[in-house]
């Protein structure tokens, strides 16, 4: 695997415990933990093909990937999908083959693709616009999903439910098709104590319920922003990020979810 190329491994292993919400995906991923080892394989189970999240940026999709190949105790690939386009004619699909047979190489793996609606633009207009390649890319990779015999476990990862093609969503490419939300007040709860974690502070030193109420309409994402921009103000203080810190951090902040209705109504 050469630096720059199609796919890169990725060492960092988050688990399951440090992401806060996707309980339905986390009970489904616990079910299937041992799936990849010689006791599933003597049972006959068959080895899951691969998932696909689909949400707002920032709830936690890429923390996610990751903790997929960590429950599996597998390693983690990942597909830059921009990457796998371009070039001449032929090229993309060329591409394409290049990472399947490097997953293949590797497997049992987790194979990531990343935004991965990225890669269909036009495929949805019959792939006009680029001549039909992202259409074509998208035939192979949905035929090699169905069939594929090594056990390459695909993560696929996107933004926008829209931009992907209906044949992507039938059964029997991915097992399971998961949507991911705005956290609840109950996931919000547990973001905050994850990432006060994650930046070595003690969560019981802290409010959780206010700086639950303060964040409506908070991703992951902008909770752990938060409190990074809080623990800057502390620092320039001389102080320890105390909850006035964290709240003036929320307060500073308009969550993407708030600024995309503002535009609508
Ligand atoms: P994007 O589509 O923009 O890549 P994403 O949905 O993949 O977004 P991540 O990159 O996983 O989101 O989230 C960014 C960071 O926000 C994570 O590294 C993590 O620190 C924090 N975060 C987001 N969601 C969660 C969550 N549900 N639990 C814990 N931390 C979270």
């Amino acid at each position: 695997l050469k630096r720059g190329g199609l796919v890169e491994v990725i060492s960092s292993a988050p688990s399951l415990e440090d992401i806060g919400g996707y309980d339905p995906l986390k009970e489904w991923l616990n079910r299937r933990a041992g799936a990849f080892g010689t006791a599933a394989r003597h049972y006959g189970l068959p080895a899951p093909k691969g998932l696909l999240i689909v949400g707002i940026p920032g709830t936690g999709k890429s923390l996610t990937a990751k903790a997929v190949s960590s429950t599996f105790g597998l390693p983690l690939l990942r597909l830059d999908m921009g990457r796998v386009f371009g070039g001449i004619i032929g090229q993309s699909e060329a591409n394409l083959r290049s990472v399947i047979q490097t997953a293949e190489a590797i497997a049992p793996c987790v194979l990531w693709i990343d935004e991965i609606e990225k890669g269909f633009v036009g495929s949805q207009s019959g792939g006009t616009s680029d001549g039909g390649t992202s259409s074509r890319v998208f035939g192979s990779f949905l035929s090699w999903m169905q069939e594929k015999e090594k056990p390459v476990f695909v993560v696929a990862t996107a933004n926008d439910v829209s931009k992907l093609p209906p044949e992507f969503l039938r059964k029997g490419r991915f097992d399971e098709l998961f949507f991911v939300d705005l956290p609840s007040p109950e996931e919000r709860a547990r973001i905050w104590e994850i990432v006060i974690c994650r930046h070595r502070r003690n969560p019981a030193t802290y409010d959780i319920p206010r700086l639950v109420r303060v964040c409506d309409q908070f991703t992951g994402a902008e909770i752990e922003a938060a409190f990074v921009d809080a623990m800057f103000e502390a620092y320039a203080e001389g102080d320890e990020p105390k909850d006035k810190h964290v709240v003036e951090a929320v307060t500073r902040t308009i969550p993407l979810a708030r600024l995309m209705d503002s535009q609508i109504t």
